[in-house]
């Protein structure tokens, strides 16, 4: 398979009764990459994802998976496809092993030597034999995650996998995540509610906001984008703000409600701005360059 995209959705849409979980999305996600799906708790994240991994139908638009766009291929291309959508429902009295053997089973994934093979991946097979319920919970998603990849699949589907976990756990789980994209070409789709949580893994994000995807940009794009602005302090923002529009054609910058104003265009001149403020009579309190944080860049985006 070379096509460019593993997923490519279309006026994407679900509607439960009055609600609209999913919006007219137009998501591409590329082969190869790790794709964070970035949105606050109800954006559509997991619709996003249940209806790639068959767990629910939209009921508007349209999706190619892995080049198929119809149920019959979709069933092809689930099977190569591995999905972590909110409880894996394991068994609290069973051993993290035997765990892992009954979902092989029941699959009908051939060869028990790969439930070994799966727990050494995923680093646990020390705990092979502790009863899931004693697990941690960095243990417990490492152990979903195990689950997902016993398919072997080109596509992981994570819907907030890093959710609960302690400092340690993320790195652990990311790292994983990182190893698998980069020596298998795993593509992996990761929702996330907080965006932080995905900038040191992710190559490209979509955001979600009430449903619609807001913005689809990749990784290197936003980094670009957040690279730099412009905060100033002046004594008459309001004033300050009317004159960078009319004399120096400035469009793009915000007045804060605490009187800052940031400028996000040109600003390598920054002596423009200074100088626009001495010229007529306006104080200049404070002047810094800055960098976006991603994540208001996000609350900006919703
Ligand atoms: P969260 O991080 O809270 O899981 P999310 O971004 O994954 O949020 P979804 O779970 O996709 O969001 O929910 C999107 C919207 O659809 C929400 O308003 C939610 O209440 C609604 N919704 C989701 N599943 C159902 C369902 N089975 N029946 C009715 N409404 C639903």
């Amino acid at each position: 398979m070379s096509e460019e995209f593993i997923v490519k959705t279309v006026k994407l849409t679900k509607e439960y009764g009055q609600t609209v979980a999913l919006k007219n999305a137009d998501i591409a996600i590329r082969r190869g990459s790790i794709y964070g799906l970035v949105g606050n708790n109800g954006a559509g994240k997991t619709t996003f994802l249940k209806i790639l991994a068959g767990q629910t139908h939209a009921t508007g638009g349209s999706f190619i998976l892995m080049g198929e766009d119809n149920e019959k291929g979709y069933k092809k291309a689930r099977k190569r496809t591995g999905a972590i959508i909110e409880n894996p429902g394991f068994y609290p009295k069973l051993s993290a092993k035997q765990n892992l053997e009954y979902y092989r089973i029941q699959r009908g994934i051939p060869g028990k030597d790969i439930v070994d093979r799966m727990l050494e991946q995923v680093g646990l097979s020390g705990a092979a034999k502790r009863k899931f319920e004693k697990l941690s919970l960095g243990m417990k998603q490492r152990l979903g995650l195990a689950l997902a990849l016993m398919g072997e699949p080109e596509l992981l589907i994570l819907d907030e996998p890093i959710n609960g976990l302690d400092p340690a756990g993320i790195i652990e789980v990311r790292n994983f995540l990182l190893k698998l994209n980069q020596e298998k070409n795993v593509t992996i789709i990761i929702s996330s509610h907080i965006l932080t949580e995905l900038q040191n893994i992710a190559t490209d994000y979509g955001f979600l906001s009430k449903g619609e995807l807001v913005e689809q940009i990749s990784a290197e794009k936003l980094r670009e984008k957040c690279k730099a602005f412009l905060e100033i302090k002046v004594t008459d923002a309001e004033r300050y703000a009317a004159l960078l529009e009319t004399e120096l054609l400035c469009s793009n910058y915000k007045v804060l409600p605490d009187g800052y104003i940031h400028i996000l265009e040109r600003v390598d001149n920054v002596s423009d701005y200074s100088a626009l403020a001495v010229k007529h009579g306006i104080g200049l309190l404070s002047f810094e360059m800055k960098e976006i944080n991603l994540e208001n860049y996000y609350m900006n985006l919703v």
